[in-house]
């Protein structure tokens, strides 16, 4: 059987118990390159065999795959995050469908979430944005033409912008060109956050790329705009002393105190 595992963003212990367990009894590792952590490799039994799926193609990763269940070897395919997330798993469901060949997956932490962590931020700030939208920016691989970074950026929305540490200028220019942000919109660049060489920048979007180059910074790293990483917010409904929920009388019922 073949376990899809995210191993998420970096820190071995931010592997999720149930993705911990699936590695630590399985026969064969194929990971997803430099962006899992070598710690978590350390947690194979003896005689674990291992493999980088960076100098793999499809095709070999499936072969390894095909391999294990003819021997009735359990496989894990650690993807870096969470494997929903650019992690290619689709594709390698939908040909274990075709040869037969049970899988299952477990999430795991996704960078979006680390950088988040290591920000100390909130995506989704009353008054400013209820919206996260998770992307990239075109480069080698593709993106369809109506989620061009422009047009993603019309919102003013909260933004995770994955895969795209190596174009910073480009970025730059097309969040400013969706015309809801700003020169002075809060932005960030985090580089392999929760990894012990995490390292924060914080920044306008209008000196993102400078502040970018100035850090040296150009993978690994996950590019965050929109105000939710600003100062200004409203507080929350939910814990609101007026606000009547499901399971607790606000001070503006009208039924308080009866
Ligand atoms: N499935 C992964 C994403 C894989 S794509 C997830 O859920 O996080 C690889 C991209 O993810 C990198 O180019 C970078 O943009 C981002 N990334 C992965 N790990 C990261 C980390 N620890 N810190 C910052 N960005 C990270």
């Amino acid at each position: 059987m073949v376990h899809f595992v995210g191993a998420g963003p970096g820190a071995p212990d931010l592997i999720t118990l149930r993705g911990a367990e699936l590695v630590k009894g399985t026969d064969i590792v194929i990971y997803a390159g430099s962006l899992v952590n070598p710690a978590l490799l350390g947690l194979v039994k003896e005689g674990c065999a291992i493999y980088n799926s960076a100098e793999m193609t499809l095709e070999q990763v499936l072969d390894v795959m095909k391999e294990a269940q003819a021997k009735g070897l359990d496989l894990v395919r650690l993807h870096t995050g969470d494997p929903c997330l650019y992690g290619a798993i689709r594709e390698q469901m939908d040909e274990l469908d075709k040869l037969g060949i049970p899988w299952d997956d477990t999430p795991g932490v996704s960078s979006f979430c680390g950088a988040a962590a290591a920000l100390g931020a909130e995506y989704t700030l009353p008054g400013v944005s209820q919206t996260v939208i998770i992307t990239r920016m075109a480069g080698r691989t593709p993106v369809p033409e109506r989620e061009s970074l422009e047009k993603l950026a019309s919102h003013g929305s909260s933004m995770a912008i994955f895969l795209s540490a190596g174009m910073q200028e480009q970025v730059q220019a097309a969040l400013l060109a969706g015309g809801a942000y700003t020169e002075d919109t809060p932005a960030a660049i985090v580089y392999k956050a929760t990894w012990p060489e995490e390292k924060i920048v914080r920044c306008t979007l209008g000196n993102l790329a400078a502040a970018g180059d100035a850090a040296g910074i150009w993978k690994t790293a996950i590019i965050l705009v929109g105000g939710f990483l600003g100062q200004g917010y409203e507080r929350s409904k939910l814990y609101d002393p007026a606000f009547t929920t499901e399971f607790r009388r606000g001070t503006d019922s009208p039924t308080q105190g009866g």
